[in-house]
């Protein structure tokens, strides 16, 4: 459906305007499964389990005149000692021998079947015991943004002219992890890759930047805070009634705060993401701020004041706000909302479709697409039906792509 529609000159496939939201699963809302209880369930199970048979293990070892010994906490791990205790049962008091089978057959089983839910998990925080792919989001209800924690899944769609040009299922709550693989997807589908991307903050990262520019693609994606540091940036000097930003001398690697002290390069930090991004974070520490005048105003810190500063990100931050205040960067802010959210309201609140019909990541993946193709063949429709004039009903309007790569320029200087 796309390549045709690609083919007629209805989308171009340059551009992806993308957004997610979260339709409900069929699964039963109250049957949940939370990781967190999981794992305090656990370690407790695991201390309660180990005492019971170290105490046991250490009767048998004495009464044999040997070292206790202590192995593993893994289901497997228990279930040996357990057998190993049991073959020197008579060396044990009848109520460690009550709780050596209690052990065997209540808390080994419920170990097992944490390691069960673990399996299921795979790193999510939840999931509903009637559809194992469906995890536990937030769905909004009302205009307020109020609604409540529902089995459901993460659907990613990218739109162009209203077409749904591409969509993948997730089944973690956050836009911002899921994007590199959607972009993936899209140039499996098609063997290209569009220029520009076009989402809201949501998916503004450190990460998914350095993925789109190394990929050559624009990134006219938000970052939090894209409207303070615009709004800084607009400033008149007369209105600065805030602190100067410290100064960066890029040949001696130092700053320069606004008392004019150096600030220098004390170290790193390096932080690791949920999918395994490393960033790093360069400290800049004052030599002596105890006596300086404008301390309040200038840091909350106790001491000397520190800099963290991730440079590949504001240079990443710089980059994108070239691209959204350029001319084609507010074309394409004004689009945005009328691209994938104009196509969510129409599938969700429109046409209803506000919870799946199928269970699993696979058919509920097929549902979808079905649900994406009924749009687009309703559209296309639309956009060749004609008024009893003869002129197009619904005409779609033209968008040209201009994509310019000069950003690639500063990325790589
Ligand atoms: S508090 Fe420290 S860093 Fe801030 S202006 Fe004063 S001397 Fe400089």
């Amino acid at each position: 459906m796309v390549e045709l529609i690609h083919k007629e000159g209805l989308v171009t496939l340059d551009v992806q305007y993308i957004d997610g939201t979260k339709i409900e699963s069929v699964a039963n809302r109250y049957t949940f499964v939370w990781g967190r209880a999981v794992d305090s369930f656990d370690s407790r199970l695991k201390s309660k389990v180990d005492a019971v048979l170290k105490q046991a293990e250490e009767v048998i070892a004495s009464e044999e005149e040997q070292a206790g010994t202590t192995v593993g906490m893994d289901p497997e791990d228990f279930r040996k000692r357990v057998d190993n205790i049991k073959e020197k049962m008579d060396k044990l008091s009848s109520d460690m021998q009550k709780e050596i089978r209690k052990v065997e057959k209540e808390s080994i089983p419920k170990k097992a079947e944490y390691e069960h839910h673990r399996e299921i998990l795979q790193g999510r925080g939840s999931y509903s015991k009637t559809d194992h792919d469906a995890t536990f989001m937030r769905m909004k209800e009302d205009y307020m943004g109020n609604g409540q924690l529902k089995p459901g899944y993460n659907v990613q769609i990218s739109t162009e002219n209203q077409y749904i040009t591409n969509y993948g299922i997730y089944r973690k709550p956050g836009d911002t992890t899921t994007l590199i693989d959607y972009l993936k997807t899209f140039k499996n589908r098609y063997r290209r890759q569009s220029q520009e991307i076009v989402a809201d903050s949501g998916y503004g990262s450190e990460e998914n930047y350095s993925y789109m520019l190394e990929n050559e693609m624009a990134p006219y994606v938000k970052y939090n805070y894209f409207h303070m540091d615009i709004r800084k940036e607009r400033k008149r000097p007369s209105d600065a009634h805030t602190l100067p930003t410290p100064y960066y001398n890029g040949t001696d690697d130092y700053f320069v705060c606004p008392m004019g002290q150096h600030m220098t390069y004390i170290g790193s930090r390096h932080r690791k993401s949920e999918t395994g991004y490393i960033s790093e974070n360069r400290m800049y520490m004052a030599r002596d701020c105890s006596r300086c005048p404008i301390k309040g105003v200038c840091t909350k810190a106790k001491g000397n004041r520190l800099l963290q500063i991730n440079a590949h990100l504001l240079k990443q931050k710089q980059i994108v706000r070239d691209l959204l205040t350029s001319e084609r960067g507010l074309e394409h802010r004004s689009n945005r909302p009328i691209e994938p959210e104009a196509v969510f309201g129409q599938i969700k609140y429109n046409r209803g479709f506000k919870r799946f019909n199928l269970k699993s990541l696979p058919k509920v993946s097929v549902e979808f697409g079905l649900v994406a193709l009924a749009h687009n063949l309703r559209k296309y429709a639309r956009s060749k039906a004609t008024t009893a004039d003869g002129n197009p009903h619904n005409p779609t309007p033209e968008r040209k792509c201009i994509p310019s790569l000069s950003f690639l320029k500063m990325y790589a200087a």
